[in-house]
């Protein structure tokens, strides 16, 4: 049958009808009317393995958590005001996860919310606002989280840095101020985070209230931290009395594969966890969890209520796939197919010149693309060449970074090592049209 709604249609209706800062992906369109798996099947019928997004963590449409949002939505959908045990089961499942102190949750809908509730909860419980950030973050699409993201405030369309807000040197080994590895360049970085917060108490004679960075770095171009960054960084924040969240929107659930969340590679407990994307599979639910100390130091009163926060269908959902996840040993089958990714693309670069550095860690990597390996200069048109090219092949991935440059795979976590031949001999082709002069 032909599609009374067609890309073209779509896109000249799209103009009209929703804002022109939403963006679009490649440079040509596409139309997804179904998913399955690893998989995104367009208005034509034709298949692409999707290699990017890490919401569908447990893949699209899972039968087991579309199962469970279609039998709570039928039963009951309603607010936290009623006493339910859907709540108290999720709670308790997700925070078992957790290192031992962190065992209260709060419930809300976006990344975006539970950045800003994670960060309300800091600044009540020490009375404060600065925050330090880091350079390159990202922590939401609201007010306040762009005001603690220098990816959004420093580029087009942005403003100048919130003078409650400091920004300390981004943890980059491959091309930042510290280059690889070591805990020295751990120590290294950390020691600006020190600088940051010296900044805060010279501006206003008082501590910064957090520091929140992600446990890897998604927007900033899938970077890993350089060993003991996080354990020197959260030392000094909590010898100025400061609070310590980490983003675990984009890493969390097991997608790093050594680790079900990413914090524990660093070998640190945050005293708040941020939690979205993967929790809900696409469902729009997220999390905070923070210790009963800091919960009961929010509760100053001031009532927290989300109108659809930690409604049971949602909590439903979230159930459903943490039981997906351990029920078919996700976090296991990131830690394989990731290290084979990781290995395959080290061996690509061995061959392509083209590509500086190869990062990651499970089914959350990158590979850095650059025009001189001295210089770094950063080859961004090639990477959207390169993306755009696998996605003809039908393979779907993006780019990230402060340049562009940098290829991301976060796929979902039922990716074996069949759907990562399947990205890779696209990401061949792409590589050898490319040196062969098809980029021109
Ligand atoms: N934190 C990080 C690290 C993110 O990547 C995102 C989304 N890209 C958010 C927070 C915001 O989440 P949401 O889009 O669900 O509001």
């Amino acid at each position: 049958a032909v599609d009374p709604h067609p890309p073209e249609k779509l896109l000249a209706r799209r103009a009209r009808a929703i804002g022109p800062s939403l963006s679009i992906s490649y440079a040509e369109k596409l139309k997804m009317v179904r998913g399955q798996g690893p998989w995104l099947i367009d208005h034509t019928g034709r298949r692409y393995l999707d290699a990017v997004n890490n919401i569908t963590h447990v893949g699209h449409c899972h039968p087991h958590v579309v199962a469970a949002i279609a039998r709570q939505a039928a039963r009951l959908n309603t607010n936290t005001r009623y006493l339910s045990e859907l709540i108290l089961d999720f709670s308790e499942r997700l925070t078992a996860t957790l290192p031992r102190d962190l065992r209260v949750a709060y419930f809300v809908n976006s990344g975006t919310e539970a950045n800003e509730l994670a960060l309300r909860i800091a600044r009540t419980a020490i009375g404060k606002k600065s925050t330090v950030v880091l350079d390159w973050a990202y922590h939401g699409n609201s007010g306040g989280m762009v005001d603690v993201s220098p990816y959004k405030f420093k580029r087009k369309g942005g403003y100048p840095q919130p003078d409650f807000v400091e920004i300390a040197d981004f943890p980059d080994p491959y091309r930042g101020t510290h280059r690889g590895m070591s805990e020295a360049s751990g120590r290294a970085y950390a020691g600006d985070v020190a600088r940051c917060l010296e900044a805060v108490r010279a501006k206003t004679g008082t501590p910064a209230a957090a520091f929140i960075a992600e446990s890897i770095s998604g927007v900033g171009g899938q970077v890993v931290y350089p060993d003991g960054y996080l354990k020197a960084a959260y030392a000094h924040v909590r010898a100025a009395g400061g609070v310590c969240i980490a983003d675990e929107v984009q890493c969390g659930f097991g997608r790093v594969g050594a680790a079900f969340w990413g914090f524990e590679l660093q070998g640190v407990v945050p005293d708040i966890v941020v939690m979205g994307k993967p929790i809900g599979n696409g469902h729009p639910l997220a999390a905070v969890v923070t210790t009963p100390d800091l919960a009961a130091r929010f509760a100053n009163g001031m009532e927290y209520f989300n109108s659809f926060g930690g409604n049971p269908v949602s909590m439903a959902v979230g159930m459903a796939v943490l039981d997906v996840i351990e029920g078919e040993g996700l976090q296991a089958r990131a830690l394989e197919t990731g290290d084979y990714m990781l290995a395959r693309f080290g061996d690509m670069a061995a061959r392509h010149p083209l590509i500086g550095d190869v990062r990651g860690r499970g089914l959350f990597s990158g590979v850095e693309l650059v025009r001189d390996r001295a210089t770094l200069e950063p080859a961004t048109a090639e990477a959207g060449w390169i993306v755009n090219h696998i996605r003809r092949q039908g393979v779907l991935a993006s780019t990230d970074g402060p340049f562009d440059n940098v290829l991301k795979f976060k796929p979902p976590m039922v990716f074996g090592r069949a759907e990562a031949d399947i990205l890779i001999d696209a990401l061949e082709v792409a590589f050898a049209d490319l040196a062969a002069g098809g980029g021109a």
